[in-house]
């Protein structure tokens, strides 16, 4: 319930962070204006609609559904009750760059019969490594990534510090694939998944193995009608809540004096002012363009950021029954691919890539016997300018894939499509405001994460919030939303 001395806040971005840290704090009794530059909710969660195919545009992967059920239901809902999930089994279907393949998927059986074949014994290694991931979500959930850091003591206090290394915080990830695995392709195919933060495995702390466990145990899922039915049903929920969204309502500055931020202007000139403003776009970005400059914002360019990604949304004229829900095409110079993409800044030489096809699992997700899939090439975050045509990359990539799946006997499929849109990292770059374009924002190397991360309250103006996929935890759709509880928390306690 709303009265006249509400505390009001200004939340700027309708991404899955904006939405539910509105909503937590309309629910907890402020007056909340949401104030996003698209002409719709969702930011990297995105759709496409074009002539009867329907496209998410950026995540696909529903992990983690605990946390998802706990936003609902602290919001005075169910998960169940909003979504229509299914669960995805096998999650995904993996095709090496020697043509054979892995299902993986939740049935211990079939896992044992698949490994077994690729490297006798290796099921043992499979069994320890998931039991290591298991230990790895549980002490990162509850120790790391679902709770606030108030300093640095707080972070690496004697209780934490173990952990840290329990965790295998400073242990590459695909340094510690090697003692579960010495097959290539299984080393490969349980550690491409830190590609979903953007990061590469030969960089990505080893605490990481708790992504394949989650997949495994927790299940990925697929809500029935795309994954933009969870933005949707937080928009409407935040609108019940009394939250007021504008559209089309790019903010230009956070108006700042002394130590607090008084309010924002819009790029109309539009001035509003509020008790607390939280900031979803991406953090340096609004360090970098909304915010005056201070050391903070050269910071900001010393960063590490996470890479981005080419993306191609095909509708097709008919149906591609060999292609699951999800299907990972991993390169046979695994480690150079990285390389190209984290060093150079561009497209591998020889690409991996995913293909989502949605409509295998709902099929309102594109007109009866045609298919709508969207495919995914990892690629360097915008460099220099000038120093990548995205264009020729764009063709290269798009080459690389269809030559590739020409080699799984789906030659032709270029000659179904009946039209593609796609997106560079330009195209992220200036629809969200990403920095550097970078699909998954900043990266979550040992530096960047915890209380090393930009933290969710700005050191100076102490009413300016953060929440979103570059302040703590991290990226990620369920990390997103325990982002939103962590700075919702926060501006409860000290507001
Ligand atoms: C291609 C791709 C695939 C992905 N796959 C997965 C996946 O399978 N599973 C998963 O869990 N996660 C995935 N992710 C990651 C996930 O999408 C993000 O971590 C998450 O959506 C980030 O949400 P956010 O609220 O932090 O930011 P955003 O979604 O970026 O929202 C920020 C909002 O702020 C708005 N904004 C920016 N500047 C301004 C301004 N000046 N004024 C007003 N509004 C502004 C933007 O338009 C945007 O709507 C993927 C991401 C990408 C790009």
């Amino acid at each position: 319930m709303i009265s006249t001395n509400s505390p009001t806040a200004i939340v700027i971005g309708a991404g899955i962070g904006g939405l539910a840290a509105a909503a937590r704090l309309a629910r907890n009794g402020f007056k909340v204006m949401v104030f996003e530059k698209n002409s719709r909710p969702g930011g990297r969660c995105g759709q496409l609609l074009c002539n009867g195919h329907r496209f998410d545009t950026g995540p696909t992967l529903f992990l983690m559904p605990e946390v998802f059920a706990e936003t609902y239901s602290a919001l005075g809902h169910s998960m169940d009750e909003q979504l229509d999930l299914r669960r995805v089994d096998p999650t995904y279907s993996i095709r090496f760059g020697d043509g054979s393949q892995l299902a993986l998927t939740a049935d211990i059986n079939r896992m044992q019969v698949q490994l077994e074949a690729i490297e006798p014994g290796s099921f043992s290694g499979f069994l320890s490594y998931i039991n290591e991931g298991h230990r790895h979500y549980r002490v990162s959930l509850s120790r790391f990534v679902g709770r606030n850091f108030y300093n640095l003591l707080d972070y690496f206090s004697p209780a934490n510090l173990p952990l840290l290394f329990q965790l295998k915080a400073l242990t590459s990830h695909y340094n510690n694939i090697g003692n579960y695995f010495d097959d290539p392709r299984l080393k490969a195919a349980f550690t491409f998944q830190n590609m979903y933060l953007g990061l590469s495995p030969y960089d990505a702390p080893a605490t990481y193995s708790l992504l394949q466990y989650t997949e495994l145990a927790d299940g990925v899922w697929f809500p029935m009608g795309g994954m933009y039915r969870v933005i949707e049903s937080l928009e409407a929920i935040a609108k019940d809540l009394g939250v007021e969204f504008l559209y089309d309502a790019p903010v230009d500055q956070i108006e700042v004096e002394n130590n607090r931020a008084g309010g924002i202007r819009l790029e109309n000139g539009i001035r509003i002012t509020a008790d607390v403003i939280v900031a979803n776009a991406d953090l340096p970005y609004v360090y970098k363009n909304l915010l005056p400059e201070t050391v903070s914002t050269d910071n900001m360019e010393r960063k590490k950021y996470t890479c981005s990604a080419l993306t191609f949304y095909w509708g097709l004229d008919q149906t591609i029954p060999q292609l699951g829900t999800h299907n990972v095409f991993l390169a046979g110079e695994y480690r150079q691919s990285f390389d190209r993409i984290f060093e150079d800044l561009t497209l591998p030489d020889e690409p991996s890539f995913y293909i989502h096809a949605p409509a295998r699992i709902d099929p309102s997700a594109a007109p009866a016997g045609q298919d709508s899939l969207m495919a995914l090439v990892p690629v360097g975050h915008l460099g220099p300018k000038g120093s990548q045509d995205w264009r020729a990359l764009k063709d290269r990539a798009r080459e690389a894939m269809f030559r590739r799946l020409g080699e799984m006997g789906l030659s032709g499929l270029d000659k179904h499509i009946k039209f593609e849109i796609n997106y560079t990292p330009k195209d992220w770059q200036n629809l969200y405001n990403l920095e550097k374009g970078a699909a998954f924002g900043l990266s979550h190397n040992f530096a960047q994460v915890g209380y090393l991360r930009p933290r969710n309250r700005h050191a100076r103006y102490k009413n300016l919030y953060f929440v979103g996929a570059s302040t703590h935890p991290g990226t990620g759709l369920p990390i997103v939303l325990l982002s939103a509880r962590l700075t919702a928390e926060r501006i409860l306690k000290e507001n």
